[in-house]
């Protein structure tokens, strides 16, 4: 019998799997999977989201005005060319429905985020994974992979789930080298976090190029993920094809109030900032005392790994359940071709009390 019959290979993609949320037996969880923030939206937030009560039968203003404009000033970026979106996701959705089909080449970092392939498959576009130089970006190994078909090219900067980044020499030198006709995209989902010199958010390299773009989230240190929302800074040719190509209103009337009062609460930013930087040390050095291997992060995660050559019975997944056993959830990355690390994300000071003393039970020390 016939059926209606989705575009070819939809059903290939393997679905996003996010952090696990629940588990069941404990009075606390310690949930520490998906890089949330470890204090959730701040005061000024809230106190907004409050506000709103019962006034939302109006559709929202679908340009986000009051939010670019606020976003513009705060960045020092021209409000023309930011765009707002549900969730930075979307953007990357958007991006290659805008720039690839099938028969092109769609290139990232072989550990970069999933929904980059994700996406990347919705539009029937190759997915081309470049090498990295151990768990960093390489980009000699991106330029050689750069072909006549490859329409995009995506790069988390610092990167998820690795916590590497490249300093922004780096990114020179891939823009340097890379056809002007592939746009680059720079997806800056942790810069409040990194506390480096030499880093760039990417924003200087959107406003000197024509095909790069940068993304940014208000998921990670400004604790909004299940608001979803996100924004932009694009050229202006890549700006008007967004704008034509997203929902008239993308982004709810909830998000975009919240995301109001959010960007202007310098305080809780700092705040998180700092304690990020404490924490993080803290966190990759009292693992590292424990004799596990924990790469350089500049994020609000650390991975630690359990290489199989250490010749112990300890490998992530062992970890993993005896975590699970004390009420602690973080994540697996057998999806990100790294089997054999779990990624912990930085969160409220006893909670990484509670996980690093869980894990030195674990090592048995
Ligand atoms: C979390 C994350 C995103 C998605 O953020 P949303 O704004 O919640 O859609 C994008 N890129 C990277 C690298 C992330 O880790």
């Amino acid at each position: 019998m016939a059926s209606p019959q989705p575009l070819a290979g939809l059903k290939n993609i393997a679905p996003y799997i996010g952090g696990e949320s629940e588990i069941t037996g404990f009075d606390r969880i310690v949930k520490l999977a998906s890089n949330e923030g470890a204090f959730g939206p701040s005061p000024k937030t809230l106190e907004a989201i409050n506000a709103i009560g019962n006034d939302f039968h109006r559709y929202p203003d679908g340009d986000c005005n009051e939010l670019r404009e606020l976003i513009s000033e705060r960045n020092n970026l021209p409000k023309d060319n930011i765009i707002c979106s549900a969730g930075s996701d979307e953007l990357i959705s958007l991006l290659c429905r805008s720039y690839a089909g099938p028969g092109d080449e769609i290139l990232y970092s072989a550990h970069g985020f999933a929904m980059y392939p994700i996406y990347g498959r919705t539009v029937g576009a190759d997915i081309v994974a470049a090498p990295e130089n151990g768990i960093t970006v390489d980009v000699d190994q991106l330029l050689a992979h750069v072909t006549e078909k490859t329409r995009l090219l995506f790069i988390a900067n610092p990167n998820n789930p690795t916590g590497t980044y490249i300093p922004k020499s780096e990114v020179q030198r891939l823009i340097d080298g890379l056809s002007k006709d592939v746009l680059l995209v720079l997806d800056s989902a942790y810069a409040e976090f990194v506390d480096r010199e030499d880093f760039s958010n990417g924003a200087e390299f959107v406003t000197a190029n024509e095909n790069v773009v940068m993304l940014r989230t208000f998921s990670k240190i400004y604790g909004m993920g299940g608001l979803r929302l996100g924004w932009g800074y694009a050229p202006d040719e890549v700006i008007d094809i967004l704008n034509r190509m997203r929902s008239p209103f993308n982004v709810a009337y909830p998000a975009m109030v919240a995301g109001v009062a959010a960007i202007q609460d310098d305080e809780f930013l700092k705040m998180s900032q700092e304690h990020n930087i404490k924490w993080l040390k803290w966190t990759t050095d009292s693992i590292r005392d424990l004799g596990l291997e924990v790469p350089d992060s500049v994020c609000n995660f650390v991975i630690v790994r359990f290489p199989e050559d250490k010749g112990t019975n300890a490998t992530a997944e062992s970890a993993d359940v005896f975590l699970k056993s004390k009420g602690i959830i973080v994540r697996r990355l057998g999806g990100y071709g790294l089997p054999d690390a779990l990624r912990i994300s930085i969160g409220l000071e006893d909670e990484m009390k509670i996980v690093v003393e869980a894990l030195a039970e674990f090592v048995g020390k």
